[in-house]
């Protein structure tokens, strides 16, 4: 009889989406289960950063609305494009931001901790204030390699496209139509 007890073993990860042993049928399952785990996360995430970036250029569009009537007045076209490539720059924030928040929670690649036990309590703020000092530093070079002209027309032309800018193109930012 095959049952608790008999010398069955579950897999410690069984029930999780990611078996790791690979026995009868679990590679099968294994290939199958972790791109589409991966997929999910990946949308999911893009999902999120695409929310986010209507909610915030939407209210930033709705303060605008209200202190500058009209400002946007005859920019329908524009908005319409910046929200296009907002929404496509919505998915390649999200696509990696999704592989990596998988691989932390199924493969352990970051040091993400969620416990605060796990680390002296002065080292929340700290890590906090380095991620941003860290996360604002390869946002300004990056941003300053962007505006050397070949990655200009490659990457960032769009972005500058935007004039007068209005609040939908915050995260237009994607490839220039060349
Ligand atoms: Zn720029």
């Amino acid at each position: 009889m095959r049952g608790l007890g008999t010398g069955t073993r579950l897999s410690p990860s069984f029930g999780s989406a990611f078996p790791q042993t690979v026995g009868c049928g679990s590679l099968l399952v294994m290939t199958i289960e972790v791109p589409s785990a991966l997929a999910l996360s990946a949308l999911a995430m893009s999902l999120i950063v695409a929310a986010r970036y209507a909610i915030s250029s939407g209210a930033f569009a709705l303060a605008t609305h209200r202190v500058r009537p009209g400002l946007y007045t005859g920019l329908n076209n524009q908005i319409r494009r910046e929200v296009g490539w907002s929404l496509a720059s919505a998915a390649i924030y999200g696509i990696p931001a999704g592989i990596v928040a998988w691989g932390w929670q199924n493969r352990g690649w970051t040091l993400i901790y969620t416990d605060f036990a796990d680390h002296p309590l002065w080292y929340l703020p700290a890590s906090l204030f380095a991620y941003l000092l860290l996360h604002d530093t390869w946002f300004y070079w990056t941003h300053r390699l962007f505006h050397q002209p070949r990655w200009f027309r490659l990457a960032h032309a769009v972005h500058h496209e935007s004039r007068p800018p209005t609040a939908w193109a915050a995260m237009s930012s994607t490839r220039s139509r060349q």
